[in-house]
């Protein structure tokens, strides 16, 4: 299997080159050279295995040049040894008839990240070995919170790899920034920045780009990565969930074989909701696709209009890891939907970057359309959710997974549609307590309350525990204390670079 740039001018490379160089040199993102098709025997195969199983075989379409063993020894690491607080790892839970909600915030951070971020730096250091470069690799992450400490959980520990998270030092929730400044493990570094994230990731890209990092890093052997959310061994993890939804549905007599499903998706960069898509292609019997979006509805207007327009302003949002405005991922469905015209990506990609803005014509808008449908919420409709919610079904949702769930509502009534559906649940409702505090406890009850004081209160008023990575926090020791200013990240990276290398 060969991966092709979207944007057509670089050339093809394998699997392991696709996620060691995580974009392609022409500005483009690697996609396989076809969706491979599972059919009715495969599916029915792969309904008796557990999820670690499941995603071997899947994985094993794409990541050709792996040895098998070496694919599920990954897996085994990613999602075994009691990372995942639940034997099943994306559990579908049953909300109401035909309404399912697939969990993927079990993993160490308690967001759907994890699914991901737990397998791809276990598939990196193996990739560079097979591209036949560097001995070590450095990531570098700037972070708004909810990324930088999911890569850091995934990259501990891992041999041949180390890891640099820059946050914002006032920029990051109380919980957030205990989480990642009390991290474990013997390869990762955490960095406050005084300044906001956009500070922090214009640092970053800076030091990618810097003369004097780029020669030190060649004279150690050490590759900079940033293993960001447009890299493969990102995206195919996420095609496994869809698949295994679907399986678990089959195996609990919820679905007929053959029988499409919808997916709901709450959406920011497009990644998640491209698995699903992918999903689709190969073969996984999908109706629609509904993305949710938040205030920041950049591609509710592109699913109904056709037109990309990231000239607007930017909120912020109680579901801050879908406030994005420009969704890297959608270069991907593009590519397909024009019929792989990489020549259209690229004026398409290219007006984005010039005009802020760029038009699809009516044909490939009416492929998309097809397919997905959107709508958004905002923080007051995403509040009421999760109120209406537990009220209802005595379910706690996140912030996240509530615009999901109006959004579905929303389409439902539009449209009158009757497939059953999986609503992608992206983070667990106690990463995000004050909100989902606020929606369900009422503002007098969390008046005053700090974050920590709020994930206890919250506990005891649903009576569902913490989850375990959550817990203590307070009580765990600090471990990283350096704070630097923007101008000074690039003298942090030279001093870690040497630090660990050569061993
Ligand atoms: C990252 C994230 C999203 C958005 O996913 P994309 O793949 O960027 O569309 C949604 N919810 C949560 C909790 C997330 O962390």
């Amino acid at each position: 299997m060969l991966y092709y740039s979207t944007r057509g001018m670089s050339l093809p490379v394998s699997a392991a080159g696709a996620i060691a160089e995580g974009m392609a040199p022409d500005g483009g993102l690697y996609v396989p050279e076809k969706l491979v098709p599972v059919g009715k025997e495969e599916l029915a195969a792969l309904a008796g295995m557990p999820y670690a199983a499941r995603a071997s075989s899947l994985l094993a379409l794409y990541l050709t040049g792996f040895a098998p063993g070496e694919i599920a020894a990954c897996v085994d690491e990613a999602y075994g040894g009691g990372k995942f607080d639940h034997p099943a790892v994306a559990p579908v839970k049953k909300l109401a008839p035909g309404l399912y909600v697939l969990e993927l915030w079990h993993g160490p951070t308690c967001a759907f990240k994890d699914m991901a971020l737990q397998l791809l730096p276990r598939l990196l250091p193996r990739a560079l070995a097979r591209a036949g470069g560097e001995r070590e690799v450095l990531i570098l992450v700037a972070t708004s919170g909810d990324t930088g400490k999911a890569a850091l959980e995934g990259f501990r520990d891992v041999e041949g790899t180390r890891i640099v998270v820059f946050y914002p030092a006032r920029g990051v929730s109380e919980v957030q920034r205990l989480q990642m400044v009390t991290q474990e493990g013997k390869n990762v570094h955490v960095v406050a920045v005084e300044g906001n994230f956009d500070q922090a990731q214009g640092g970053v890209k800076e030091i990618f780009a810097d003369p004097e990092v780029k020669a030190l890093a060649a004279r150690l052997g050490c590759r900079l990565s940033s293993a960001n959310s447009i890299n493969w061994g990102r995206l195919v993890p996420q095609i496994v969930y869809y698949f295994s939804a679907y399986l678990d549905l089959l195996r609990e007599g919820e679905i007929r074989p053959g029988e499409a499903v919808n997916f709901v998706v709450p959406t920011g960069n497009f990644g998640n909701i491209l698995a699903a898509y992918y999903a689709r292609q190969m073969g996984l019997p999908v109706h629609r696709l509904i993305c949710a979006a938040n205030k920041n509805n950049v591609l509710t207007q592109f699913i109904r209009s056709g037109i990309y327009d990231r000239r607007r302003e930017f909120y912020r949002t109680i579901s801050p890891s879908m406030d994005i405005l420009i969704s890297s991922n959608l270069e991907r469905l593009l590519f397909e939907v024009s019929g792989r015209d990489a020549a259209r990506v690229r004026s398409w990609m290219q007006a984005l970057k010039e005009y802020g803005h760029y038009r699809v014509e009516e044909g490939v808008l009416r492929e998309i359309q097809a397919v997905f449908w959107s709508d958004f919420a905002d923080d007051g409709a995403t509040l009421e959710t999760i109120r209406r919610v537990y009220r209802a079904y005595g379910y706690l949702m996140d912030p996240h997974t509530a615009v999901g769930m109006y959004v579905y509502e929303r389409y439902v009534e539009v449209t009158g549609d009757t497939h059953k559906t999986v609503l992608a649940s992206t983070a667990s409702p106690f990463k995000f307590n004050s909100s989902v505090a606020l929606a369900v406890m009422g503002e007098e009850a969390v008046a005053g309350r700090g974050e920590l004081e709020l994930l206890e209160l919250l506990s005891a008023f649903t009576g569902l525990s913490i989850p375990a990575p959550l817990r203590d926090l307070a009580r765990r020791p600090v471990r990283h204390t350096l704070t630097v200013s923007p101008a000074e990240m690039k003298r942090a990276v030279l001093e870690i670079l040497p630090a660990g290398g050569r061993g």
